[in-house]
């Protein structure tokens, strides 16, 4: 039997597996959760000191990793921020190694942040889930790269208030292409292109609203371009779904943290991560709460 008619036979093996790749994907998602935004930063950096004809090396003081030549995502190889220690192999098995570790750097000791084993551990848990869903085939690969993707955003923008575009533009496309190339997709390639501009334009003029109001803006472009991937991976039927939830648990989280914190008001609350998971609940539970909805309202 190949793996491929294992795979086919038994779920529970493809579960696994899925949760396996899950974990690995998880470890190479903190490199870029970490490393994405400093590239970026140094980038614009860049830019800027190019266009008003400053000298850049006055402002690399400002760069968070200014030590490093190059910074890419592979380059320089990982290592301890405290001591500079390069991680070995077999300290970077996602999960395992952090509990051998004691959640520690092996020459320092300063703490690892808890944060590397709990993506990890989210990335195993909603790839087993994704490949649950929808067992054996082409669109469950392309669903992969949709979470990771959605994993990846919704942490950057929790720490830096940024949606990149390297990551939503491309998975905007992807969803476009995963429907109308696939057999079988989420959506038709029509409702994935209604859904993709939809999603774009009523977050869009919400926003416009709001500033011609109140004067002050809610979200950013970034929240546009993220509900237009959404849309175009799940179509336009998904989108009222996804900005309830996601107004719903924003809203929820908000008023906590009002209550818990007394925050200021007016500091921005990064709205992709209520985005990216309300995507994510609506890929998994979408038909059961769509039923749900029906039921309860006949
Ligand atoms: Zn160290």
């Amino acid at each position: 039997m190949t793996l491929i008619e294992l795979i086919q036979q038994r779920p529970a093996v493809l579960i696994a597996l899925t949760a396996g790749l899950g974990l690995l994907v998880g470890s190479f998602l903190n490199v870029v959760i970490y490393r994405l935004p400093l590239m970026l930063q140094r980038e614009w950096r860049q830019q800027c000191c190019e266009f008003l004809e400053l000298d850049e090396h006055k402002f690399s003081k400002a760069d968070p990793v200014a030590q490093h030549k190059v910074f890419t995502l592979a380059k320089p190889d990982s290592h301890c921020p405290q001591c500079n220690a390069p991680v070995r192999a077999w300290q970077n098995i996602p999960i395992l190694s952090y509990v051998l570790l004691g959640g520690r750097c092996a020459s320092c000791k300063a703490a690892i942040s808890l944060r590397y084993p709990l993506v990890e551990a989210a990335t195993g848990l909603l790839s087993a889930m994704v490949a649950w869903q929808f067992g054996a085939s082409l669109l469950t690969l392309a669903l992969l790269v949709f979470t990771w993707s959605l994993i990846a955003l919704t942490m950057i923008d929790f720490d830096h208030q940024l949606l990149p575009d390297n990551i939503t533009l491309p998975l905007l496309w992807l969803g476009l292409l995963v429907n109308t190339l696939l057999p079988v997709g989420l959506a038709s390639p029509g409702d994935a292109v209604l859904g993709a501009t939809l999603g774009y334009l009523s977050l869009w003029s919400l926003y416009w609203a709001f500033k011609l109001l109140t004067g002050k803006e809610g979200m950013g472009y970034g929240d546009f371009k993220l509900l237009a991937a959404l849309g175009a991976w799940m179509g336009w039927q998904s989108l009222l779904l996804i900005v309830i939830l996601s107004s719903l648990v924003g809203a929820i989280v908000g008023i906590s943290l009002l209550v818990l914190r007394g925050r200021d008001r007016n500091i921005p609350i990064p709205f992709g991560p209520y985005l990216a998971g309300a995507g994510c609940i609506a890929l998994l539970w979408g038909d059961a709460l769509q039923r749900l909805y029906l039921q309860w309202m006949t």
